[in-house]
């Protein structure tokens, strides 16, 4: 059934955004994190373009995502490493676990080992073994592929990421790793910090986590939601919930099928733009579940029935809604339509 909002998603812009990375990487390799159903584009269609254009090593968090990709016969890493109930998907081979804990590592040792990752904490205290589990001999045995670990401030310029890099860089052959991978999409921009393979998500779905990072990267996702309503608001009237808008003059309005339960969340009240055609358009008063108003204010010639381009350059979006642009991504719901051109 033709759905009535729609993401169109920029396959060209994915592939360059994929391209600039790899080159800002360096003589790293570049990789790309597809966890979360590709940051709610579509893991499956965002990894084949990617593999298409040269990707050779893609991050989801589960199995169920890793099973997902699992036709597609890339080489996937599991970041948050088996679970006892992960052992048979493991064991299935088509993809391998990033070993968090002692109790990953032995898990994965008494079933046979075979290649892995190993996260290790550098100072986030997210997932990950320390150094001196390291030092101790937990990691001898396991054939691993890729040591990585995770920087938790490159968004910003603080001493925190240095510190993070030095301990990461001192564990350079303390295992059997053939590659070391430290920098997400904002430690692809910070200098020095590749290594062997970086590990972007955000970037290359249009985010912007740096503002060094701003004219590097494209927008990938647009918003278009068809008009199900035009009508005209007398001065003096309210829009929406708990009326918090009022016409200060007779305004004509459209009411838009698109919602906060698409993604398209109650931060954009009142301060969310659009398009029809060139002609900018604000959102009026409270985002609904499903529909939200906007000013036709010049835009004559629009009607029921057309399409309204929703403004989504990821940081200015987030700067408007309070939202994370990670949130924004993910978040956007499963009844558009995921076209992609
Ligand atoms: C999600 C994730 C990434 C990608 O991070 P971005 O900030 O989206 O580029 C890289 N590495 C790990 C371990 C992750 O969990």
């Amino acid at each position: 059934m033709p759905a009535p909002l729609r993401l169109r998603l920029d396959g060209d812009a994915l592939v360059q955004n994929w391209r600039t990375l790899d080159r800002l990487s360096g003589t790293a390799a570049c990789g790309a994190a597809v966890k979360a159903n590709g940051y709610g584009l579509g893991a499956t269609e965002v990894a084949r373009r990617l593999a298409d254009a040269g990707c050779r090593d893609f991050f989801v968090s589960n199995w169920q995502e890793a099973a997902d990709l699992a036709p597609l016969g890339l080489t996937v890493s599991v970041l948050h490493g088996v679970r006892d109930d992960d052992m048979p998907a493991a064991g299935a081979g088509f993809a391998r676990p990033v070993l968090n804990t002692a109790t990953q590592v032995a898990r994965w040792k008494a079933a046979g080992g075979g290649a892995c990752d190993v996260m290790v904490d550098t100072g986030m205290n997210r997932l990950g073994v320390s150094a001196d589990d390291i030092a101790g001999g937990l990691l001898q045995g396991l054939e691993i592929e890729t040591l990585m670990s995770h920087l938790a401030c490159a968004d910003e310029n603080v001493p925190m990421n240095a510190v993070q890099r030095d301990r990461f860089a001192a564990l350079a052959g303390a295992t059997s790793a053939r590659r070391l991978s430290l920098a997400n999409s904002a430690g692809i921009a910070l200098n020095g910090y590749a290594f062997d393979l970086t590990r972007p998500g955000l970037a290359l779905y249009g985010g912007v986590p740096r503002p060094d990072l701003t004219d590097a990267v494209r927008p990938v996702v647009t918003i278009k939601a068809q008009i199900l309503q035009r009508r005209r608001v007398r001065a003096g009237e309210t829009v929406g919930y708990n009326a918090t808008w009022t016409a200060p003059a007779d305004t004509d309005v459209a009411i838009v099928n698109l919602g906060y339960a698409d993604g398209y969340f109650r931060g954009f009240s009142g301060v969310g733009t659009a398009r029809a055609a060139d002609i900018p358009l604000g959102v009026l008063g409270r985002v609904s579940m499903d529909l939200v108003a906007v000013a036709l204010t010049g835009a004559t010639g629009v009607v029921e029935g057309d399409w309204i381009a929703f403004d989504f350059i990821l940081p200015d979006a987030a700067a408007v809604s309070g939202m994370s642009q990670y949130e924004l991504l993910t978040a956007l719901g499963a009844r558009f339509a995921r076209v992609w051109a």
